[in-house]
């Protein structure tokens, strides 16, 4: 017989071929394996048919641990006596089915590990050591098939030693692209500021002591550059504050192992697998009661967020010193994407670094760390989905009769391609509001489209109509010739929940800083019914002032103000705390003046009541980085008690905030800043999930989920997830995809497609 095989999944890059190779020997078949340029691979075997069937059989049980399988498509036909043998041939270009990919970069696995430290390899010591189970993939692919020369690895060619590896079934490198050694391989070199190489042996292990030192060090990586410097010293996290203009925001850091992240971090073992899994995401720990690395790298915050070693090179940086950890911070200029080439590196970094430690191998895409967080002990929320996931999909258990493309809001955007009962995201992109991030969200966008050979049907975004986004979704819908469909923010979180959990219908809780309402209102503690036609806003939490406008998000004793003149005189108050406003005393006075007059803007936004929470309290005055007051409030609740007691307050469809916000003013100096935190959160908490809890009883609704950037605070998940089970209702909380901002475009597809549909 002879049968024809095609199959879609992740299935390049991971050692399938080789796989298929040896399993067909195995099984006495002769024909041929190729990748093909639609990402999937195409097996043409001959031989006995109760062979072939075992040879699937095998396919599909015993394939390579990171290859997965979409589809297989087998057609049977008379043997044509055709081969001799069986062979990997050369790759097709031919691209005809869709939802296949490429693997997402992967972590240096536990034999290439073992073979960097042993001094009879060839590969000793080598930086880039890679295999068919490892290394960069994403960041390195610039079209495909998955062949060495449509990724950056072609500027290397193999040396003699290598080739014979590639080329050997029994080796773990056969047919691996990214394979390489210290003679034909990429090489790393240390360099002063200017870019000016500096002659050491050992430039990596150099660059590991300069960093214990105390110096700041530019450090190339696989999906661009990182800034880093010591954890233990906070003169160089100082100064890389000042330079990088980045006064409060915490730093990422890098543990040397498991075992030294358990010495200043508090690690569950939920936490413990995902930081080591070949993903190694970012994972918010947090901070143990001997917390001994500097207060500067997280500050105010009682968690730090914590990756292990992912690069032969990140491993090596801590071979000679002794610091448990290194500040590793992505390497963007404010606003701007991740740097990930030399030149641009130079230009970019060189005056806020004092080395870089670069490598010769190009980046053919940047790619951010992934950021997670671990709620109870066992719920990974993803706060950015990235490198080790981007660009494998999400599975869906519903399948979109259209393909959409879905562009996102404008912070923290990843864009998403719903494609039969697939999702892909892309890597995260960033804040959207210039020409440097709009075109990398562009350019990411058109690779997503090629490597999944999606034919986009629809195109999906926000209803603001001034977002970078918007304006490219149409720009793209003419291009592609397809309609464009505008989707409210809180809308696309909610979705997203619902599709998540394959759920027909759901009264969603979304719950963030601020989303553009149908009208143009600053929508962002919202109660949403949401089914697979339309959503329906049926409750949301008071409407509050927001003097001064965008203002008043970055100075949160403005909302605080606001909120608080409804019912008391904040005058002396507010007079007293004027040293926290930018220019004291007359702003403090003119705020004082616009309340008196009114103020015309409001917010429902559940973001704007905890920051104003946050600056009576004293926790945070001003916003330096996005959800600061808020994350802040967050970490003063922990080991908190809940001393106020509130009842919840809810009018018609509308929670209360003013009494809650008055109640903590009038407690301050009762109780201690902690338990007024948590009580606060409490209230909110409780009174969302107890409306939502009505609605759904009301409409016979069973699920009740909570969405938004909020839902990365623990205390307010745990309190609406135990409400809504008391009540006998499922709670559903985001599985696959963020919570925040980085899960809109998934939700603005899935509304585009379910409508279109
Ligand atoms: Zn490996
Ligand atoms: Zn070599």
């Amino acid at each position: 017989m002879r049968a024809e095989i095609r199959v879609t999944g992740i299935v390049q890059g991971v050692g399938f071929r080789p796989f298929v190779y040896r399993t067909a020997v195995k099984h006495n078949l002769l024909g041929y394996v190729r990748n093909r340029g639609d990402a999937g691979v195409e097996i043409v075997v001959e031989g006995e048919k109760d062979k072939i069937e075992k040879f699937i059989e095998d396919l599909k049980v015993k394939k390579p641990p990171l290859a997965k399988i979409h589809d297989l498509i087998v057609n049977f036909s008379e043997e044509k006596g055709e081969f001799k043998e069986f062979k990997i041939l050369r790759s097709s270009e031919s691209r005809e089915l869709s939802g296949s990919v490429i693997p997402p970069d992967i972590a240096i696995c536990d034999e290439c590990l073992k073979e960097l430290r042993d001094p009879r390899d060839k590969r000793y010591d080598y930086f880039f050591i890679t295999c068919t189970d490892c290394g960069p993939r994403f960041t390195v692919i610039e079209q495909l098939p998955y062949d060495r020369p449509n990724t950056t690895m072609r500027d290397f060619p193999m040396c003699s030693f290598c080739q014979r590896e590639y080329e050997d079934p029994a080796n773990r490198r056969f047919h691996a692209q990214t394979v390489a050694c210290p003679t034909c391989g990429p090489k790393a070199y240390l360099t002063d500021s200017k870019g000016e190489e500096i002659e050491v042996k050992d430039p990596i292990r150099e660059a590991g002591r300069l960093l214990a030192e105390g110096y700041i060090v530019a450090i190339k990586g696989y999906g661009g550059f990182h800034v880093a410097t010591a954890t233990t010293l906070s003169e160089p996290i100082r100064r890389l504050r000042r330079v990088k203009h980045r006064r409060q925001k915490p730093f990422a850091i890098m543990a040397r192992n498991l075992e030294t992240v358990k010495t200043f971090a508090v690690v569950g073992p939920k936490e413990a697998e995902l930081l080591t899994s070949y993903v190694r995401p970012i994972v918010l720990l947090r901070k143990s009661e001997d917390y001994y690395l500097s207060d500067l790298i997280a500050p105010g915050l009682h968690n730090v967020g914590v990756m292990l070693p992912y690069s032969a090179m990140h491993y090596m940086l801590f071979d000679e010193v002794d610091e448990p950890a290194f500040v590793m911070t992505s390497a963007n200029p404010p606003n701007q994407p991740i740097v990930k080439d030399n030149t641009e590196a130079l230009k970019r970094l060189g005056k806020i670094v004092d080395y870089f430690l670069f490598h010769n191998r190009r980046i053919a895409h940047r790619c951010d760390d992934s950021v997670a967080r671990v709620h109870k002990n066992e719920h990974i929320c993803l706060i950015r989905r990235s490198r080790g996931y981007a660009p494998a999909p999400v599975h869906l258990k519903f399948f979109s009769k259209k393909c959409v493309l879905g562009l996102g809001g404008e912070l923290n955007v990843v864009s998403c391609i719903l494609n039969g009962d697939k999702a892909f995201l892309s890597q995260h992109i960033g804040d959207v509001e210039n020409i440097e991030t709009l075109n990398f969200l562009e350019e990411a966008t058109r690779h997503l489209i090629r490597l999944t050979n999606s034919k986009i049907e629809a195109v999906a975004c926000d209803l603001h109509p001034k977002f970078n986004t918007t304006k490219l979704a149409y720009k793209l819908a003419e291009e592609l010739d397809c309609p464009v469909m505008r989707v409210q923010h809180h809308h696309a979180h909610v979705a997203a929940l619902m599709a998540e959990h394959n759920l027909d219908e759901i009264v969603g809780i979304a719950c963030d800083g601020y989303g553009y309402g149908p009208k143009g209102e600053a929508w962002g503690g919202e109660i949403l019914y949401c089914n697979r036609e339309s959503y329906k806003r049926i409750g949301h939490l008071e409407e509050q002032p927001m003097p001064g406008g965008d203002l008043a998000t970055y100075y949160p004793l403005r909302m605080a103000a606001g909120i608080l003149h409804k019912i008391t005189d904040i005058s002396e108050w507010l007079l007293s705390k004027s040293n926290f406003l930018p220019h004291g005393k007359t702003e403090a006075e003119l705020i004082l003046k616009q309340l008196e007059k009114g103020v015309k803007l409001e917010t429902s936004s559940c973001g704007r009541v905890l920051d104003a929470i946050s600056a009576i309290l004293g926790v945070c005055y001003e916003r330096t980085y996005e959800g600061e007051p808020a994350m802040k409030l967050e970490s003063a609740a922990i080991g908190g008690k809940d001393v106020l007691e509130l009842k919840p307050e809810i009018r018609g469809n509308i929670v209360k905030t003013t009494e809650l916000v008055n109640a903590v003013f009038e407690a301050l100096g009762k109780f201690r800043v902690t338990d007024l935190a948590f009580s606060a959160q409490e209230y909110i908490a409780k009174s969302l999930a107890k409306l939502a809890v009505e609605k759904a009883e009301e409409l016979g609704v069973k699920n009740v989920g909570f969405s938004g950037g909020v839902a990365y605070n623990e205390q307010i998940t745990a309190t609406i997830q135990r409400i809504v089970e008391e009540n006998g209702l499922n709670f559903v909380f985001h599985k696959f995809v963020p919570a925040g901002d980085g899960g809109t475009s998934f939700g603005q597809a899935v509304v585009a497609g379910f409508v279109t549909n």
